[in-house]
């Protein structure tokens, strides 16, 4: 549940007035997925002409019982025309075409007309290329434009709207079905202004009703606060659940693994035999591997003792890298496995009093950079994923006006849940989710802090 009494406040009666006269931001209540809900989209999907567009016509109608087309027919979809169509609550503009800087003029002439027919939580996702994956200079350049468009229209979007680019590789067009449930569903509710390259995977997803259904999944920090929420929702994806946290932290951790269905493992990821007991634990091997445990020891680097140097590096970096090679070596990590580290934006940012954090959230960046072309052979994917102000009994600990900054700095104006991060951790771990290998996925609301 959310402590944030503003939102509270900037949505009654007397708040609404109050803060629309005075100028305050406008948080709204974001919508976020329910169990047991179906559709990733209720409401009404506009879809625009193109060749990744042609792709998404095959599953479009598994997404929503409201289709809509703009420039081309799909079977069983309406033609939109602005101002006199439904509101929209998911739109895909497919710009992998182009190719020359005089095409980018198309991305003002399709929005602008339908922005003020979006829906509250609407979701725009915008198709394109990878720049790196294009021989032609003036292409790879028109493609990166995308990208400076797509940030600035996420931070234009009211309503708690949300905007991503999805660079898609030749090839990769089977796994946009996973990428669409996430990114236009509430799943993606607190993920604004991203870019997420898709490339090829050679596993995908059997049940959507189930994605994780016959996996196997360990989540380190898993008694409580987003650690908890993680192995919650690879739950309900339908994987097997391993919880690891601290001996401390038992009683909570088996409370909630038995109300899983998972087990409870207790031990310190920085003891010297983690990995072993981990591999012993883990006999018929692992398929997603969450590295979310994580602690703060903030001080100015002018006070930092080297206690709290080193046990912010040894938890939050030194035991992922460990343990992630261990199973890897010992052949726990199964083929098409899926790795995640909890990462932070306070690793791609930097921030005040928190150099030892910053340095081991970073050095989880590089590591899903560094090992992604070598656990790639395998099929196994790494990736960091980036959360910015999150509401949990870390954050509520912060001082008022360091809670208030944190919250409001952001495009949606508000903190996340711990839902949202398990949600894209959730997404990440899906067989079709290995193509997205070696990249950051920031839940943190479009913060303006970092890039
Ligand atoms: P939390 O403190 O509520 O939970 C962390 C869990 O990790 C605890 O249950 C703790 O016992 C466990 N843990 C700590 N050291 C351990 C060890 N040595 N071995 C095993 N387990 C250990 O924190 P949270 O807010 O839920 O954060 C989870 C992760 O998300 C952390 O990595 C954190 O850095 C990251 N994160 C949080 C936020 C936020 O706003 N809350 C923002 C960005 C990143």
């Amino acid at each position: 549940m959310s402590s944030d009494r503003y939102i509270d406040f900037a949505n009654s009666d007397i708040g609404r007035r109050l803060v629309g006269a005075i100028g305050l931001p406008k948080p709204v209540r974001l919508e976020r997925w329910q169990a047991g809900r179906l559709r990733p989209v209720e409401g009404t999907l506009l879809i625009s002409a193109g060749p990744l567009a042609d792709h998404v016509r095959l599953f479009a109608q598994r997404l929503t019982d409201s289709l809509y087309s703009f420039g081309s027919e799909i079977p069983g979809a309406t033609h939109w025309v602005a101002d006199q169509g439904p509101k929209l609550k998911a739109v895909v503009f497919d710009a992998s075409t182009f190719t020359r800087v005089d095409h980018l003029k198309q991305l003002r002439e399709f929005f602008q007309p339908l922005l003020r027919s979006l829906d509250s939580s609407a979701h725009v996702l915008i198709l394109g290329h990878a720049p790196a994956s294009l021989k032609d200079p003036v292409a790879a350049a028109t493609q990166q434009a995308i990208e400076g468009f797509s940030r600035s229209l996420a931070k234009e979007m009211r309503n708690g709207g949300t905007v991503q680019l999805l660079q898609v590789d030749n090839g990769a067009e089977e796994q946009l079905e996973g990428a669409f449930r996430f990114f236009l569903s509430p799943k993606s509710a607190f993920i604004s202004g991203q870019v997420i390259r898709l490339r090829r995977c050679a596993t995908e997803v059997q049940d959507w009703s189930r994605p994780l259904a016959g996996r196997k999944a360990l989540v380190t920090g898993a008694a409580r606060g987003i650690g908890a929420a993680i192995a919650e929702t690879l739950a309900r994806d339908g994987a097997e659940v391993v919880l690891l946290d601290v001996p401390q932290a038992r009683a909570d951790l088996e409370a909630l693994a038995a109300r899983l269905g998972g087990r409870a493992l207790t031990v310190d990821i920085c003891a010297e035999d983690a990995a072993s007991q981990l591999i012993e634990h883990l006999p018929d091997g692992l398929d997603i591997l969450v590295h979310n445990a994580g602690i703060t020891r903030d001080k100015t680097l002018a006070n930092m003792s080297a206690d709290f140097w080193d046990s912010v590096l040894a938890v939050n970096f030194n035991a992922p890298q460990v343990l992630t090679q261990a199973l890897v070596d010992s052949g726990t990590l199964r083929d098409n496995a899926r790795v995640i580290l909890m990462s932070s934006t306070t690793g791609l940012a930097g921030n005040r009093g928190q150099t030892n954090y910053a340095a081991s959230k970073a050095g989880l960046i590089g590591l899903a950079r560094a090992m992604a072309p070598s656990l790639h052979e395998r099929g196994i994917s790494i990736n960091a994923v980036a959360p910015g102000f999150i509401e949990t009994k870390m954050t509520a600990a912060m001082p008022f006006a360091l809670r208030e900054a944190g919250r409001r700095m952001s495009s949606l104006g508000q903190g996340g849940l711990p839902q949202d991060v398990a949600e894209a951790v959730a997404w990440l771990a899906q067989p079709g989710s290995g193509a997205v290998s070696g990249q950051v996925l920031r839940v943190c609301g479009q913060s303006v802090v970092g890039a």
